[in-house]
């Protein structure tokens, strides 16, 4: 009998080993409500795809909602002032703007993104530098309970900086998928992705609803790698980012499932 249980018990834990060892990928794909076709295709790829509304686009709310329905992560790109010439959104954020313009702008796009858990950044390379303006973002969004994805469209980012003070978790996007919008190239960025979560755990990466991204993403997540999990962006949040567990201890392995594999004798001994 005992050694019938522990038998039960190895092939436990070696079945739920690799659950331990799975190293977590999170995508987000960004300036969703301009090309509802290819983001109702995203959508459909996995439920664990984040998705990022741009707040004054002509389908916010019907794709926020799509999204959301389906059980994805919807979150504000909030558009932000960049440092080059390119066509702005309405509303974007500038580091001038006072923090009642900003509250007003951020309160105009909570109201416009339904469903939103976090926010990230359109563009923002001016914006997310300046430390002020930063502060005025984070002060309106302290008001709601909303995570911070920083794009990281600089080097220099003061979105970290600016947060701390008002207690908003931040997290930051690892490898851009699409900066060139060539399959090959989309492809060689996704793996890329994999790598940085094989060695750290965890990685973000952040797309956009091209079509040769959607054709890469359809290819892609169909041939994940047994060792990667793609998960959420909140999951990456609750869970802190702390060091790699991608190489747990038998000790680790079996505190984990100590529990349950006591449940389980205390289930056989009663037969
Ligand atoms: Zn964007």
């Amino acid at each position: 009998m005992i050694k019938h249980l522990l038998k039960v018990g190895v092939l436990f834990l070696l079945f739920n080993a690799n659950n331990v060892l799975a190293a977590k990928l999170a995508l987000v794909i960004d300036d969703f409500g301009y090309r509802q076709h290819n983001e109702e295709q995203i959508i459909s790829f996995s439920d664990n795809i984040t998705i990022a509304v741009l707040p004054h686009s002509p389908n916010a709310r019907r794709i926020a909602t799509i999204a959301h329905e389906h059980g994805n992560d919807v979150i504000i790109h909030l558009p932000m002032a960049p440092l080059g010439k390119q066509p702005l959104e309405k509303d974007t954020l500038f580091p001038y703007m006072s923090e009642l313009e900003v509250k007003r702008i951020v309160d105009d796009a909570v109201s416009r993104v339904p469903y939103a858990i976090g926010v990230n950044n359109h563009m923002g390379s001016l914006m997310t530098a300046n430390l002020n303006g930063m502060h005025n973002v984070m002060k309106a969004l302290s008001h709601y309970s909303m995570f911070f994805l920083d794009s990281k469209t600089i080097g220099k980012t003061q979105v970290k900086n600016a947060a701390s003070e008002y207690n908003i978790a931040v997290i930051g996007r690892d490898v851009f998928l699409d900066d060139q919008q060539k399959e090959y190239a989309i492809a060689r960025q996704f793996d890329l992705a994999i790598k940085m979560a094989q060695k750290n755990g965890h990685a973000i990466a952040i797309g956009h609803p091209h079509p040769q991204t959607v054709n890469v993403l359809r290819t892609k997540l169909a041939n994940l790698p047994d060792d990667i999990e793609l998960v959420k962006v909140s999951q990456l949040i609750t869970t802190p980012r702390t060091k790699s567990k991608l190489k747990p201890t038998i000790k680790d392995i079996f505190e984990k499932y100590k529990k349950r594999f006591t449940d389980i004798s205390n289930l056989n001994s009663l037969e």
